[in-house]
């Protein structure tokens, strides 16, 4: 965490890592601690993610906080007043130029705290995640629970449904995975690993 809390500027600070690392919960911990403080907090979601509720982020440990749904970067920039620090949920959904919001939000003295998953189901990079680590002065990889073993995990397991990138579930279709027991899946993107109901 912060232990240099910079003083009359802006900041970035980006929360990532693989699905179940507590990305969401460590954002609101954040933000929490923030309206304590008595500072002005907003925050966004993107429109994709509705898994639990549409105006709510919310851990899968069930914390939850109040945001706004929207569906680009431009967004971001166009519903910002007056407020000092802003939340940014799943960042990796949000489509425009989002490393350019950001940078221009804490280039005007704002706090701009971004979770997202800095991989793909695949184990490569998932933008802008990984610009917005280059943008900002604190970043934060959590780590997860290997759901197979047991170890510390930073990899998302896609249990089947499909090779498109973004395709939105929880428990039922991805598990967090450590290094030894992920599966990436096949040149094709075809995910391994794959519940079978029946025997084929
Ligand atoms: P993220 O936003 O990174 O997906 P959340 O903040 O929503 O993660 O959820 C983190 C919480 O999920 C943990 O505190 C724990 O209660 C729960 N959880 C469920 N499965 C796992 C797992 N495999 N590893 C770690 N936490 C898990
Ligand atoms: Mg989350
Ligand atoms: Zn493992």
């Amino acid at each position: 965490m912060l232990n240099v809390v910079p003083k009359g500027s802006g900041w970035v600070e980006v929360i990532c890592g693989c699905m179940f690392s507590g990305k969401t919960e460590e954002l609101i911990r954040r933000l929490r601690r923030a309206r304590i403080a008595r500072q002005d907090v907003v925050i966004f979601k993107p429109a994709v993610d509705v898994r639990y509720d549409e105006e709510e982020i919310v851990s899968h440990s069930e914390q939850r906080l109040r945001s706004t749904v929207v569906r680009d970067a431009r967004e971001i920039e166009d519903s910002v007043g007056s407020e000092q620090v802003i939340g940014i949920d799943e960042a990796q959904f949000i489509p425009g130029d989002l490393t350019g919001a950001v940078r221009r939000l804490a280039n005007g003295g704002r706090r701009v705290i971004v979770a997202g998953l800095d991989t793909d189901y695949r184990g490569r990079p998932f933008e802008p995640i990984d610009s917005l680590m280059c943008e900002a002065e604190v970043v934060t990889k959590l780590l997860a629970v290997c759901h197979r073993c047991g170890a510390p995990a930073h990899r998302t397991q896609r249990i089947g449904g499909g090779r498109e990138r973004v395709i939105v579930g929880g428990q039922a279709m991805y598990e967090a995975r450590c290094r030894r027991c992920f599966e990436p899946p096949d040149e094709e993107g075809e995910p391994r690993g794959q519940i079978r109901l029946f025997d084929e």
